[in-house]
C-alpha cells in the first residue's frame, strides 16, 4: 500500500495536478470512476455479468485501477490508509452483522 501510495504522489506532483486535488473533488471524481464500472454492467443480466468478454475484463480492471488511485489519494489527503480502514470496518461489521452458528444451526435441524 505504502509503494502504491508513493508512486500516486509522485504521478500527481510530476503534473502538478495536487492543486486539483481538494477532497471535494477527489470525492466526486471517486464517484463519477465507480459509476463508470457500473456502465459496464449496466443491461446485463446476472448471468451475463458472470461471463464478460476478455475485452470487457480488461475494462473491469481499468475502472478499479481508476478508482484505488483516486480513494488512495482522497485518503492520503487526511493521512488514512485504506487498507487499515477496511479491517477497522470489518471489525465493526462483523460486530454488528455476527455470523451464523452452522454448528448450531446444524443442531437445531436434527431436532
Ligand atoms: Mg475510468
Amino acid at each position: 500500500m505504502k509503494q502504491l501510495q508513493t508512486e500516486i504522489k509522485e504521478f500527481i506532483e510530476q503534473r502538478d495536478w495536487q492543486r486539483f486535488h481538494s477532497p471535494k473533488n477527489l470525492a466526486m471524481a471517486l464517484s463519477v470512476e465507480t459509476a463508470e464500472l457500473v456502465e459496464i454492467f449496466q443491461w446485463l443480466t446476472p448471468a451475463q455479468s458472470h461471463n464478460v468478454s476478455s475485452d470487457t475484463l480488461v475494462h473491469i480492471e481499468e475502472e478499479i485501477g481508476d478508482i484505488m488511485i483516486y480513494l488512495t489519494t482522497l485518503a492520503a489527503a487526511f493521512d488514512l490508509d485504506p487498507v487499515s480502514a477496511a479491517h477497522k470496518k470489518l471489525i465493526k461489521n462483523a460486530e454488528k452483522y455476527p455470523a451464523k452458528d452452522k454448528d448450531a444451526s446444524k443442531e437445531k435441524n436434527a431436532d
